[in-house]
């Protein structure tokens, strides 16, 4: 069933929004459904463990949803928040007994870690069966394989979104603009599982507005606040907004916002930042047939479909179809 989504009815011309809290609801619906189903049938409640470092207030809000959504879908979580001075030993030490755990299904590490960690060695250290967020290289190789079994939560949960919107993926000209590990590289693998024809593109790529404007389908993930605009957009796309960043300027919040900058502008005072991703979302109006909004599009699925992933890691640890 197709999710039902909003036109703005202002004479401005407004994209269609895609809405994904209502998809996000949706999926955890099913999650909790699942683990009641899990309980009923193998007396088994899925855990999660999320592991923070340093005193990042970005990082702490993310874990912190993480949890919440954990308690609304009947999941149990622990939350492991170290010391900014936390070392990369003491790290692997935690995951070593993380990985240990009978008792534990999903183990997810918030992300950035402190400059003085190295990343990747943490990643690596992660039983391939709890990493959850799939960003472990036997998971990512699996995924380039075409036979995912953890697949990273944001790009999943873009999939998710444009199936439920009842958008074709197959044969669709697909644009990714960036190629991070956590969102580009896994949201260009799945496209291509998906049948769409693939172009990524970085920093570095020659005439972007000029590549992105033959997508029908742009995903944009590249932290830069409002980039994109109505230069890089195919009349009537679909525009995918990963991008979250902070405005905390009013002349900024007047460019990107529209018709909708005093709203914005409030929040701004209320809050000292209102949310926007890498798309100019009054630009965007002007020319996309359909856009993610932020907030509320693709940031609430990466939590969504982070607790799909996490039964999955308890059913398949146990075996269970
Ligand atoms: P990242 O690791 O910093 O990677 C950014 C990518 O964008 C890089 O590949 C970079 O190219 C490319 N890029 C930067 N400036 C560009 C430009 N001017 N033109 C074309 N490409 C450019 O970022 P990330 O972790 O993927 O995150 C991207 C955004 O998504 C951020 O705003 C982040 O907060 C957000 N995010 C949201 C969610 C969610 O749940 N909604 C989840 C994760 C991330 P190079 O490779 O050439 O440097």
């Amino acid at each position: 069933m197709a999710i039902q989504t909003s036109t703005n009815t202002d004479s401005a011309r407004q994209a269609e929004l895609l809405s994904g809290s209502a998809v996000a609801a949706q999926i955890k619906l099913e999650a909790a459904r699942d683990v009641e189903r899990l309980r009923e049938t193998h007396q088994v409640t899925p855990c999660l463990a999320a592991v923070r470092v340093g005193d990042d207030p970005a990082s702490a809000v993310y874990v912190r949803n993480k949890i919440k959504a954990c308690e609304e879908v009947g999941i149990s979580s622990e939350h492991h928040a170290l010391p900014a001075g936390t070392d990369s030993v003491e790290l692997l030490e935690l995951i070593a007994s993380l990985n240990a755990r009978d008792d534990v299904d999903g183990i997810l590490v918030q992300l950035p870690l402190p400059a003085s960690i190295e990343e990747a060695k943490i990643i690596e250290a992660v039983d391939p069966q709890k990493d959850v967020d799939g960003f472990h290289p036997i998971n990512v190789g699996r995924l380039a394989l075409g036979r995912p079994v953890f697949t990273p939560c944001t790009p999943a949960g873009v999939i998710e979104l444009l199936d439920r919107s009842g958008i074709t993926i197959a044969g669709s000209n697909a644009c990714v603009v960036g190629r991070s590990q956590i969102v580009g590289r896994p949201m260009a693998q799945l496209l291509l599982q998906r049948d769409a024809t693939i172009t990524v593109c970085h920093s570095r790529t020659r005439d972007l507005a000029a590549v992105t404007r033959e997508a029908d389908l742009l995903v944009v993930a590249i932290g830069r606040p409002g980039f994109i605009g109505r230069e890089h957009i195919k009349p009537g796309a679909t525009v995918i907004d990963v991008g979250m960043n902070n405005v905390k300027d009013e002349a900024t919040a007047r460019r990107l916002f529209g018709a909708e900058a005093d709203k914005r502008i409030e929040v701004i005072s209320k809050r000292g930042y209102a949310l926007v991703g890498d798309v100019n979302p009054a630009e965007a109006d002007a020319v996309a047939g359909r856009r993610t909004p932020v907030p509320g599009g693709v940031g609430l699925l990466t939590v969504a479909m982070l607790m799909r992933n996490t039964i999955k890691a308890a059913r398949l640890r146990r075996g269970i179809e």
